[in-house]
């Protein structure tokens, strides 16, 4: 069986580890001065960055037989009883599986209470951990308050805001952190060196963005292109369904030109082509950062304009239009005066205010810029947001995340924009309209209804576009 790039290069000491330094010095240390006090780690970071992988290695620098300046020899016999998952006493779990928060107590808490049948230290390895029950915890607590002297616990998580202090501060806790590009793009240059691939810098370059300072996720990015032949530009770009940077420039270049139908044409067809507009926003972001000086009143506005898209295009179900509206702002920004004249004349004008109220006392509202309508305030954005991400996966969920659209919240009522009929018949269900407005409630921390409106796609469209 051929080893996949990211399991043949997934490192088996602390010293072959990126971009971790901070945590691997102190690890290492430990292991030279005081290996045996034993006491619980709990790592934490975003995906992709070492924590499975470091507690493996930071388990068999406990127990190996031969220890090298810290790091595990690898070749004694304990090494590669936990290599080869041989033992009981070196046990790793997924908290995220439901068999991990099923069997958690019975399979790891009740057995802990017993000694190491073959290692010296009995290790076990609880990945993705705030997904434990509130029940899990407690008995984890139990287990974990009363040490054993042969029994270590190593907790990983990306989510460290939801396990408990209770258990945090039982643990020893090390931050992982996202690894820069340029040591993601060295790292492939090795592997590429090491394999014979054939490789452009700025290929590797190009896949270390994209992911995002994960390593493993870059490694199998690797792979993937790999299959294509040589590493090039346009083969990262095929695989994973982004674009190259000539393609952002001329992208760019029309903006700055304010052609609007050419605009709207090529995000027309980078959506058609399947790019994901997700990432496209990110790399645009990244490339406006990388060539800021050489435009920067223009790339400043112009990064602007992107955050916005970045936040709104993941939730949003036509990520297209997200990125029409938001350009559609800065594109009629600044157009000649006459016409943001007969813009200003148009509008209604406000009512008078009656002259005797001191004004002082109004509450002063950040401005908006020239949104258009329907699309909401920042924090109602985020509300919305947050409520999509507590809603149970289903149907319900699909169909708000990829058929309704938040307008706004405003005294204890949220309008929703329905684009799809059975996704509005599933929320004229009661049940699931009091759990959208229970959630709504909790966050705004105000009674809120939901007021759901249907209007077609195009209608939806023709009026935020204002065409
Ligand atoms: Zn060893």
């Amino acid at each position: 069986m051929q080893l996949s790039l990211a399991n043949k290069y997934r490192p088996q000491t602390f010293d072959s580890m990126i971009g971790q330094q901070h945590i691997i010095g102190i690890l290492k240390a430990k292991m030279q001065s005081n290996r045996d006090s034993l006491q619980n780690y709990l790592l934490t970071g975003p995906r992709g960055t070492g924590k499975t992988t470091s507690a493996r290695i930071l388990a068999k620098a406990i127990n190996c037989l031969d220890p090298q300046d810290g790091n595990p020899c690898n070749h004694c016999v304990n090494c590669q009883t936990i290599n080869e998952n041989k033992t009981l006493d070196y046990v790793e779990i997924d908290a995220a599986s439901h068999t991990g928060v099923d069997n958690i107590r019975e399979e790891i808490l009740d057995k802990a209470l017993y000694p190491p049948t073959v290692l010296k230290k009995k290790i076990y390895v609880i990945d993705e951990v705030h997904m434990l029950s509130k029940g899990a915890f407690n008995s984890l607590l139990k287990t974990i308050e009363e040490p054993k002297g042969n029994v270590c616990f190593i907790l990983a998580t990306t989510e460290i805001q939801k396990v408990p202090d209770t258990i945090v501060s039982r643990c020893q806790t090390f931050l992982f952190r996202k690894v820069s590009e340029q040591e993601i793009a060295d790292h492939l240059e090795e592997i590429c060196k090491t394999e014979g691939f054939e490789y452009e810098k700025d290929a590797l370059q190009l896949i270390a963005m994209i992911s995002d300072g994960g390593v493993r996720d870059s490694i199998k990015y690797l792979d993937q292109v790999s299959i294509l032949g040589k590493i090039t530009t346009d083969n990262v770009s095929k695989f994973l369904w982004i674009v190259s940077e000539v393609t952002i420039k001329n992208f760019l270049a029309l903006i700055k030109k304010r052609d609007k139908k050419l605009i709207f044409d090529e995000i027309d067809r980078l959506n058609e082509q399947g790019i994901d507009l997700f990432q496209f926003a990110k790399q645009v972001i990244g490339l406006l950062d990388k060539h800021l000086l050489e435009d920067t009143a223009f790339y400043l506005s112009i990064a602007e304009v992107f955050s916005g898209i970045l936040r709104q295009v993941r939730y949003y179900p036509y990520p297209a239009v997200v990125f029409k509206m938001e350009l559609w702002k800065i594109l009629n920004d600044g157009e000649s005066s006459d016409e943001m004249l007969s813009t200003s004349i148009e509008q209604p004008q406000p009512a008078p205010k009656k002259p005797e109220k001191p004004e002082k006392s109004e509450k002063k509202k950040p401005e908006k810029s020239n949104a258009s309508p329907s699309s909401p305030a920042q924090e109602d954005w985020d509300t919305w947001v947050q409520v999509l991400q507590t809603l149970p996966e289903g149907t319900l969920k699909s169909n708000l995340t990829q058929h309704a659209i938040l307008e706004n919240i405003s005294n204890g009522t949220a309008k929703l924009v329905v684009t799809n009929k059975i996704a509005q018949i599933s929320l004229q269900k009661q049940e699931n309209k009091a759990e959208i407005e229970k959630k709504l409630s909790e966050i705004t921390g105000e009674t809120t209804v939901l007021e759901i409106s249907f209007e077609s796609k195009e209608a939806y469209f023709a009026r935020n576009l204002g065409i």
